[in-house]
């Protein structure tokens, strides 16, 4: 799909935003910009699913499951809902109330669902929002716990937002039993770790499905023990790990933010490139 309908749905997002009422991050509330859309919320009566978006009459009514403990986990359901509506994907009618128990987003085309998260992931943390939190000189959780606070997401959104939106070379891998289940690197970051990536025996995330014990300082490694074989990573090369436990029902991981200070931020290396490459 082309990055203009992306754009569009950005767009979308910022205006449902405004329409809200909210001018910062503090003001951001999946409920108000549910009402602003003429979206209904009710809670429970949900078995299987996070959330289901209906029709009643004319008036688009979302359940959400009341199983959802943390806060900024339940934004991102309305969120996410409040998206398939104001993206024009189609809506059902309200039926039977035995049609809940249906997986509410099962009968939906990956397409439609990436389109609801990106809707829900610009609704809930702006970009141009979120961008002032992302320029640090060093990287760790710090940003993301100030993400957190300030905006209504959870530390894995807030962490993904960070490397999304970050210049410096760093990324976010969520690990269970010692391997990792997903990750996402920033625009300079050299590779992508592999899924079911076993990781390293000197990582924080490693260290815990040993001990149980989570070290909560800053660790630094070489960046080879991550990326053996990259080309681009030079063998003396730093990695910076920070990791949290992620307490959400259903997971119960290690995420960990990675950092290599020694590859320069993407605006510093574009800034060079262009000097080089403008005549003196
Ligand atoms: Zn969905």
């Amino acid at each position: 799909m082309a990055e203009g309908r992306y754009g569009w749905i950005r767009a979308e997002a910022r205006k449902a935003l405004t329409l809200s009422g909210a001018t910062g991050p503090h003001e951001i509330d999946a409920i108000r910009i549910a009402k602003a859309l003429d979206v209904d919320i009710v809670d429970g009566g949900l078995v299987g699913a996070t959330e289901r978006i209906t029709m009643i009459g004319g008036r688009a009514r979302i359940r959400v499951c009341d199983q959802i403990v943390l806060k900024g986990r339940r934004c991102f359901t309305i969120a996410h809902a409040i998206g398939h509506k104001a993206c024009g994907h189609l809506i059902e009618a309200d039926g039977d109330v035995n049609r809940w128990i249906d997986a509410a987003c099962s009968g939906r085309t990956k397409q439609d669902e990436r389109e609801a998260d990106v809707f829900s992931t610009e609704v809930l943390a702006p970009a141009a929002w979120v961008r002032p939190y992302c320029d640090v000189r060093r990287v760790d959780l710090d940003a993301v716990h100030t993400i957190v606070r300030d905006f209504p997401v959870s530390p894995v959104m807030a962490a993904m937002r960070f490397v999304e939106l970050s210049t410096q070379a760093c990324a976010v891998v969520y690990s269970e039993q010692g391997s990792v289940r997903w990750a996402r690197g920033s625009r300079s970051f050299p590779r992508l770790v592999a899924r079911e990536m076993c990781i390293p025996a000197t990582s924080i995330a490693r260290e815990w499905f040993g001990t149980s014990v989570i070290d909560t300082h800053v660790r630094a490694g070489l960046a080879r023990s991550w990326f053996p074989d990259c080309a681009r990573v030079e063998d003396r090369a730093e990695i910076f790990e920070h990791a949290m436990l992620i307490p959400e029902p259903g997971w119960g991981g290690v995420l960990s933010l990675l950092w290599i200070p020694q590859i320069a931020p993407r605006a510093e290396r574009i800034r060079a490139a262009k000097k080089i490459a403008s005549p003196i």
